[in-house]
């Protein structure tokens, strides 16, 4: 089995199948460790699914630990909803969970990049070209599974992407700060206010003075401007601009942005909702957030990324259990996938909020004021609850009346 990309997709993919005897080759295309852009927040769905990847006190071992999501609105203050949460720069979480995968029995190689993959005169890949320092070799093997993320050159050679732009792009500072006046460091502030639309900003502690700081514009789908950015790089400019915003309207964050040492800037794009691309074709299968799995409004993704690298890994051992075909295995992930869909298209929804920060300003407002709201947020922090629902109509009307 080839996997492409080492991301918490690919490795958790690969822990399952080499765990149950199944030869795996893991390769990416960046040497380990390496850095990821992200805003390394582990929210309560990463813990669980380290947690069934049998991985998760090694990590707790190394995270920052956090009390609290905190959601801050422009005019009605802040809310803090408890929860399992901590925070780990992506660089250490990833290094963990491929050292996982390689204990269970993955071999690791890298720099090794997928230039495309090998087809039979059928359509069905047999393997994949990679290259390393400029040397293309062939690796054959009876599947590949692509987990190669945000970034959607590897897809567009397995002419698996079906939408090149992206659905949201995000950018995100590593800022170091002695002090950081009005910001607990036990908390993952979220924060939404009408400079930010559509999106938001966040600062979350990562421990030792060091903070992970950044913003996000959602429904990037929905623009007018041509897949232009479908690599999310034309608008950093804008995205500069919006993080400077962020300090503007959001006093601690401002703070960090002038007296922190700014270590590192970057962007990204992300791809939303399951969307933007085919779970698969004759011999490939993709996962993570190749084909989608960050949730759309928080853009919280690494828990969704391990949880389609296990699907997709279950349904290849299911399939290896009981003789089925290759058409009939992808057929099997395309159903599991399936049945995340409904929560995901309620995350979508939810995005509302991004593009009208004044209902931040409203759900906070209530839940203040109402214990059943408050725990409805905690229920959604966990995944009991989907943010979704507070935006159907029936929603809508049980939050301003309960
Ligand atoms: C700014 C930002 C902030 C975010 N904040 C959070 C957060 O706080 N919490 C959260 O849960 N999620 C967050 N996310 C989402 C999260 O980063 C992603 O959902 C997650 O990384 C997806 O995991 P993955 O394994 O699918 O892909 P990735 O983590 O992107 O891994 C893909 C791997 O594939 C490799 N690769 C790509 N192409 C090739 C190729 N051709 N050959 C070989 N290797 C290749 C790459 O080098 C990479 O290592 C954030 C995203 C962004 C952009």
């Amino acid at each position: 089995m080839l996997i492409v990309g080492a991301g918490p997709a690919g490795s958790a993919c690969a822990t399952v199948l080499a765990q149950a005897g199944v030869d795996v080759l893991l390769v990416d295309q960046q040497p380990f460790p390496r850095v990821k852009v992200c805003g390394d927040g582990l929210v309560p769905d990463t813990h669980l699914a380290l947690q069934r990847l049998g991985v998760l006190e090694a990590v707790l071992a190394q995270a920052h630990p956090v009390r609290a999501v905190r959601c801050v609105s422009q005019r009605a203050g802040t809310l803090e909803v408890p929860g399992q949460l901590a925070v780990l720069p992506r660089e250490r979480l990833d290094q963990i969970l491929l050292d996982h995968a390689v204990a269970r029995g993955a071999q690791f190689q890298a720099p090794w990049k997928l230039e495309e993959p090998i087809d039979d005169p059928s359509g069905r890949a047999i393997g994949a070209r990679v290259s390393q320092a400029g040397q293309v070799r062939e690796v054959l093997a009876d599947r590949v599974v692509l987990a190669t993320g945000g970034r959607i050159p590897a897809m567009l050679k397995a002419g698996l992407v079906t939408q090149r732009r992206p659905s949201a792009v995000a950018l995100r500072a590593y800022l170091r700060c002695a002090d950081a006046p009005g910001l607990p460091t036990d908390s993952l502030d979220f924060v939404w206010h009408a400079r930010l639309r559509p999106g938001y900003g966040w600062v979350f502690p990562c421990g030792k003075g060091l903070y992970n700081v950044g913003v996000g514009v959602f429904d990037r789908h929905r623009d007018s401007d041509g897949g232009r950015d479908a690599e999310g790089s034309a608008s950093s400019g804008n995205l500069r601009q919006l993080l400077d915003a962020f300090g503007r309207c959001y006093a601690p964050a401002g703070h960090l942005l002038k007296h922190g040492e700014m270590l590192e800037l970057r962007g990204a794009p992300l791809r939303c909702t399951l969307t933007g691309a085919q779970s698969g074709r004759p011999g490939v299968m993709a996962t993570g957030e190749a084909i989608g799995s960050t949730y759309d409004f928080t853009g919280e993704g690494i828990g969704k990324a391990m949880e389609t690298g296990i699907l997709a890994a279950e349904a290849i051992l299911r399939g290896r259990e009981h003789g089925s075909g290759e058409a009939d295995v992808r057929v099997d992930y395309a159903a599991r996938l399936a049945e995340l869909r409904p929560r995901f298209e309620l995350y979508a929804r939810a995005n509302a909020v991004n593009r009208h920060p004044w209902l931040a300003d409203l759900v906070v407002w209530r839940a203040r004021r109402s214990a059943h709201l408050r725990r409805r947020m905690s229920d959604m922090l966990e995944e009991r609850f989907n943010p979704g629902h507070l935006f159907t109509a029936r929603g809508f009307w049980k939050l301003l009346t309960r």
